[in-house]
């Protein structure tokens, strides 16, 4: 079984470096898929309020009965439930379907900065934070303009930032303006969402190279440029192969490679302008 790093938070909190996402997985087959995950080694899941799959995943986590304490837990609040009290409930019925008394990471989905109430929805994940009922809080979707904004008139740094990144959209100034401000860098659709990435002849001849698959060659991408990585699949191989990849190096030539393939083209909704 592989041994999967860990980043260390900026409070202190140790998070796997790779861990497993649940997005578009219903929630009888996020019980069995979690179940193969943690099977494989992941002990760090990625669900969301909106995902509406926190309760398979929370059974899938007891049923496996593996200490609490080895447990990575994210959930997401939606963006519906913004605003202080709101978030509260929100967050008490996460835990409920969750079935646990706390997360590890509590992430405000998308900024939707233009409604309002963002600033208010951050305090309330401090009160959670203070409260010891989320280890760590954070935000996903937020731009460098976005986490000024939250500095301006907050008090606790985000641990982490959870945005779309994969080599088509490498988000080099967010992953800049996030090292200078000790936010840790987490890629969703880390693979491209399995789309044309995977079958790029450049991540093809690296993957060659190396005698790993593409998917495994885009995780070690990740990996080396120090994101966190949660990539999905409900196939047991595919699962298995999304977390060996920890015997491998890309070497610089490799990393240039990859490095041509970005063409800033996003695959998700843009957070200056969606609205979920
Ligand atoms: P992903 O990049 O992880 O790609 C998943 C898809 O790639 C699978 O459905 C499958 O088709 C394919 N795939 C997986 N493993 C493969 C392999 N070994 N070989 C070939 N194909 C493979 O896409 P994702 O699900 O969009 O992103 C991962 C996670 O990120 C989500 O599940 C979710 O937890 C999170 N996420 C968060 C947000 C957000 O707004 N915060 C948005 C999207 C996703």
């Amino acid at each position: 079984m592989s041994k999967i790093p860990s980043i260390t938070l900026n409070n202190g909190v140790e998070m796997p470096q790779l861990g497993f996402g649940v997005w578009q997985v219903a929630d009888d087959e996020a019980f069995t898929a979690v179940g193969h995950a943690l099977e494989a080694g992941y002990r760090s899941i990625d669900t969301a309020a909106a995902y509406e799959n926190e309760a398979g995943t929370g059974k899938a986590l007891a049923a496996s009965g593996i200490d609490r304490g080895e447990l990575f837990v994210t959930t997401k609040l939606w963006n519906s439930d913004q605003g202080y009290d709101a978030t509260l409930r929100a967050f008490d019925a996460s835990l409920s379907k969750l079935g646990l008394d706390y997360v590890d990471l509590y992430l405000i989905h998308w900024p939707i900065w233009w409604r309002g109430e963002t600033v208010n929805t951050y305090r309330a994940f401090e009160k959670i934070l203070a409260d010891g009922r989320a280890k760590a809080i954070g935000v996903s979707n937020f731009q460098p303009h976005h986490l000024e904004q939250l500095a301006a008139e907050t008090s606790v740094v985000p641990a982490v930032n959870q945005i779309e990144l994969h080599p088509q959209f490498a988000q080099a100034e967010a992953r800049a303006y996030h090292a200078q401000h000790n936010i840790a860098t987490e890629a969703w659709s880390p693979l491209g969402q399995g789309k044309d990435l995977l079958d790029d002849p450049k991540i093809a001849a690296v993957a060659r190279k190396h005698g790993v698959t593409p998917a495994q060659t885009v995780l070690r991408w990740h990996i080396q440029l120090g994101n966190i990585v949660i990539p999905k699949s409900v196939t047991p191989s595919r699962i298995k192969e999304n977390i060996d990849v920890f015997g491998f190096e890309l070497d610089d030539e490799d990393l240039a490679s990859i490095a041509t393939l970005d063409s800033g083209t996003r695959l998700g909704p843009d957070p200056e302008t969606s609205d979920l």
